[in-house]
């Protein structure tokens, strides 16, 4: 994965878990996703009854695994957390189920990559509280069923199209997370500078929450690096000035784009007279994987109406040529 400022992949900030809310309450943005778990939180608890099944989708950095942890905290149970390429085997998975108490919160990350042998016991898992194991090899082999404490499995996905339909259908609870707002966003930072005990003004805080691409994850990055910008300046108040300098010298431009993305973006201005190319070629063109093209770069600047993505490929918008500083070739300007 490329190594990025402002990638919105998890790194070793996110084990500073100082800035993570801790409830529903706390959590800022994504309202309606909220007021929906509140619902559904609230109905589980007063039944007795283990929550269905929740499946995140969204970019990376959105809140998925917070959310999952505030749900567990919630609903008084406990929280495992596992991710889909570290369950290797259907072993690895059994061992996990089995050890999971009534209403517990399993927490699955990129569900999308999971191994299918591994899915296979998940459905009845899922869907009836049960494990089918098969036992021994060749003629010796025969199934058991264990039946397993009613939990909830809660799990992330930056992208639904790569679910099986089968997994996907056994969610009861499918739960969309967008891109934060800048007033969102500000808020954010505002709580973080707090418990930071950072002096921030209103200025500052909406100069890094304007840069932060949407993306809590990002806005948290940022502003530690403002912190010790502002440190080292000796700087009483984080205020535009501050917060600008810092920002501008970590290369994120006035709307959040960094290298890669003005990288991705010139590319195919320059070499692909702004397309349509395709998604192999432009990786190629970027040595840069395919799946975070896709995960961490386009959804983004699709968002800010940079990009459009066609069945011939990627296109660049007038919006884009415009931020590049360049002329779009006279028929999209048309
Ligand atoms: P995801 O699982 O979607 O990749 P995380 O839940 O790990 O994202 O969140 C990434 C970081 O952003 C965490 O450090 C978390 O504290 C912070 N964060 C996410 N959502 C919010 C929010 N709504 N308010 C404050 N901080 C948030």
């Amino acid at each position: 994965e490329p190594a990025r400022l402002i990638s919105a992949d998890k790194r070793d900030e996110d084990l500073d878990t100082s800035l993570r809310p801790r409830t529903l309450d706390d959590f800022t943005g994504q309202a309606a996703a909220r007021a929906n778990l509140k619902v559904f939180i609230e109905a589980a608890t007063k039944r007795g009854e283990a929550l269905d099944h929740v499946l995140f989708v969204g970019p990376p950095g959105l809140g998925k695994t917070t959310l999952a942890q505030i749900m567990a905290q919630e609903l008084g149970v406990n929280f495992r957390a596992t991710s889909g390429p570290v369950i290797a085997k259907a072993g690895d998975l059994a061992a996990l189920l089995t050890n999971l108490e009534e209403r517990d919160v399993l927490f699955i990350d990129e569900i999308h990559r999971l191994n299918p042998a591994v899915e296979e016991i998940l459905y009845p898992a899922m869907e009836d509280f049960q494990l089918d194991l098969i036992i021994g090899e060749g003629p010796a082999a025969r199934s058991v069923k264990i039946d397993l404490a009613k939990f909830t499995l809660v799990a992330a996905t930056t992208r639904l199209g790569l679910l099986t339909t089968p997994l996907r259908d056994r969610f009861g609870i499918p739960v969309r997370l967008n891109f934060y707002t800048v007033e969102e966003l500000e808020t954010i930072v505002t709580r973080g500078a707090r418990i930071m005990g950072l002096a921030m003004g209103d200025d500052g805080a909406r100069e890094i929450a304007a840069r932060a691409r949407g993306t809590p994850r990002i806005a948290g990055r940022l502003l530690r690096r403002v912190r010790d910008f502002a440190d080292v300046a000796g700087a009483e108040r984080v205020d535009r000035t501050v917060a600008d300098k810092a920002l501008s010298r970590l290369e994120v431009d006035t709307i959040g784009l960094d290298e890669l993305d003005r990288r991705y973006l010139n590319q195919i201005a320059r070499n692909f007279g702004g397309g349509p190319v395709g998604i192999e070629t432009i990786a190629a063109a970027l040595s840069e994987p395919r799946d975070a093209i896709e995960d961490i770069i386009e959804p983004y600047l699709i968002q800010q109406g940079f990009i459009q993505r066609t069945p011939r490929g990627r296109i660049l918008t007038a919006n884009a040529w415009g931020h590049l500083g360049l002329a779009a070739p006279a028929d999209l300007a048309a």
